[in-house]
């Protein structure tokens, strides 16, 4: 299964069962209801809105409550067949198993897993599946059915009580109770040929072909010409597993949109300078025995016996996304941070950074490190990933803000000097934002960057503090809300005194201060005070400092008693 399932969950009597279930699926996460399940890994708010989210970004959903409650919350998004998630109902004590929705991705094989799991049998009442005990229309991944509506009427055909033969390598078809005769007229074919339209025949295509393009094929319409090459050689394109291009084109984004378009792997063959040919390239790549169709063009095709795994061919374009945690509570982590987590193969950063990142695969190399040397993490980062890596590099917050995006674009900007270059500038590079401490906090509070502001770090490890008290003069004079990161630490322990020595010389002692510490982790505070009562001694560094500006208020609401203080959109 490609994408895990959300597991989802109403009430706290589903955990154990919603634990069970998520064992058995890499990287699968249990859903809970805010302020009803808080032991749950990701939190939602409603319970509807969140399964038709689930449902419409194509996740399998786990759901552990009645199924009338599944069936009525994703009902109004139920008219596409061919393209819907797994969706299964499970009792949340594990009594029952039952599966809802996408039959054709394979949700009577989910049920049966989850069924085995639980030790219960699964409620399948798909018809072929009962007579068949698989249903032939879900090939398993790495195939893939030429045509839907043909097998549906091939398998309603097997039903109404026709035989079949099978022709080609169907391993997972052993254990099904197909009517099987060896001169059958009907024909289950597997075979990376394209389907020729004979209807006594249903063709499954493993995905097993690779097509090489040489060098000299680059330029337009790439992607028709690899469909038309394919076409000439009677392979069908759902056969095609990898798209194979020489090293030296890895930073070709044409490449990539083909590779997309085509629905393949994009993979580099490493010693391609001395391919003469497309199939030179797949000699000198592919290390399974296959079947050869093109000999000397500039695209190739090359099919192995059974499905490939892409990453056995040739190498992967490394890529390295920086990636912004938000404060710490995972819901306040955005969905493109979390995919690169979950895709990453190496995962770098601070220790305390990457625990908050995790959990990971056993197969997902962690470096965690205590090193604050952040030149030198960049540079491992892009060492991993130009080797075909696929780096995670994980900072608190944004990754932009005081944290390794800058390190990393400096690394980068560096090695355009030295021999690192090609490589280097080879590696897909992505930023991936994140929330960050200020506002965190400022949400926590209110709107106190409701208006102009400004962020500033105090440390001086890395700028001289004249520039820093200078700055925050002019950002006092020029009535800015301050954010102050970094405001204090135990190897610097004056300079936040020092800091409102200056600001206090320019703004009133009622000018409103919020302290917030910890903010979306454990045992997080938030505090409201004034300049004139803070003191340097209500602040460590995991403290986040927010200094209003003239117009900044607080002011006190009734139910739940609190203070909220925001500065208005206005200038009086
Ligand atoms: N990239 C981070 C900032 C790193 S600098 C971000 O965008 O948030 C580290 C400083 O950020 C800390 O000294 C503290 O001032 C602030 N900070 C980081 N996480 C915080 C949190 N959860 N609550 C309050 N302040 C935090």
């Amino acid at each position: 299964m490609t994408v895990p399932p959300a597991i989802v969950t109403l009430g706290v009597g589903a955990l154990d069962t919603a634990r069970r279930v998520q064992a058995l699926y890499d990287g699968a996460q249990v859903h809970g209801l805010q302020g009803r399940v808080n032991e749950a890994d990701i939190a939602y708010t409603e319970l509807g809105a969140h399964l038709r989210e689930l449902y419409a970004s194509g996740t399998p959903i786990v759901a552990l409550c009645a199924a009338g409650i599944v069936i009525r919350c994703v009902a109004p998004l139920l008219s596409n067949k061919g393209g819907e998630p797994p969706v299964l109902a499970v009792a949340e004590d594990g009594s029952a198993v039952v599966p809802l929705l996408g039959g054709l991705s394979g949700v009577n094989a989910m049920a049966r897993e989850i069924a085995g799991a639980l030790d219960v049998p699964p409620a399948i009442t798909t018809s072929g599946e009962l007579r068949f005990g698989a249903c032939v229309l879900n090939p398993p991944e790495g195939y893939a059915l030429a045509s839907l509506d043909h097998g549906k009427r091939f398998v309603s055909d097997l039903l109404a009580g026709e035989a079949t033969r099978i022709e080609g390598d169907a391993p997972w078809l052993d254990d099904v109770q197909l009517p099987r005769v060896d001169n059958a007229r009907r024909t289950i074919r597997v075979t990376p040929l394209a389907w020729s339209g004979a209807t006594d025949e249903l063709v499954i295509h493993p995905r097993s072909v690779v097509v090489a393009v040489h060098a000299s094929a680059t330029g337009d319409n790439l992607h028709e010409r690899v469909l038309e090459a394919a076409r000439v050689q009677g392979l069908a394109a759902p056969s095609l597993a990898v798209l194979l291009a020489p090293a030296s084109q890895i930073g070709d984004p044409v490449l990539r949109d083909v590779a997309d378009a085509l629905h393949v792997a994009l993979r580099f063959a490493a010693d391609s300078e001395a391919a003469s040919n497309a199939a030179d390239m797949l000699r000198q790549t592919l290390r399974v025995p296959h079947t050869a169709f093109v000999t000397d063009a500039p695209i190739a095709f090359a099919a192995a016996h059974a499905p490939l795994d892409p990453a056995t061919v040739g190498r992967a374009r490394g890529k390295l996304s920086v990636v912004g945690l938000g404060p710490g509570d995972a819901s306040l982590m955005v969905p493109a941070a979390r995919a690169a987590l979950t895709q990453a193969t190496d995962i770098l950063g601070y220790d305390t950074y990457v625990k908050m990142a995790g959990p990971f695969r056993a197969e997902q190399r962690v470096h965690g490190t205590d090193n604050r040397e952040e030149m030198q993490r960049a540079r491992h980062a892009f060492e991993l990933a130009s080797a075909g890596h696929h780096v995670a590099m994980v900072s608190s917050g944004d990754p932009g803000v005081f944290a390794m995006a800058a390190a990393v674009l400096e690394a980068l900007d560096e090695a355009h000097a030295d021999a690192h270059r090609a490589a280097w500038s080879a590696v897909e590079l992505e930023i991936v934002p994140g929330v960050s401490a200020a506002f965190a906090t400022a949400a926590q509070a209110g709107a106190p960057l409701g208006h102009d502001f400004c962020v500033l770090s105090l440390s001086d490890n890395l700028k001289p503090w004249t520039v820093i008290e200078t700055r925050l003069r002019h950002a006092a004079e020029a009535d800015l809300v301050m954010a102050f990161y970094n405001p204090i630490s135990r190897a610097r322990p004056w300079q936040l005194d020092r800091a409102l020595d200056i600001v206090r010389d320019l703004r009133a002692p009622s000018t409103v201060v919020v302290l917030g510490r910890d903010i979306g982790r454990p045992g997080a505070t938030l505090k409201t005070t004034t300049l004139a009562e803070l003191q340097s001694s209500d602040v460590d560094m995991r403290t986040m400092v927010i200094i209003g500006s003239t117009t900044t208020r607080a002011f006190n609401a009734a139910e739940p008693r609190r203070t909220w203080v925001y500065t208005p959109r206005w200038y009086a």
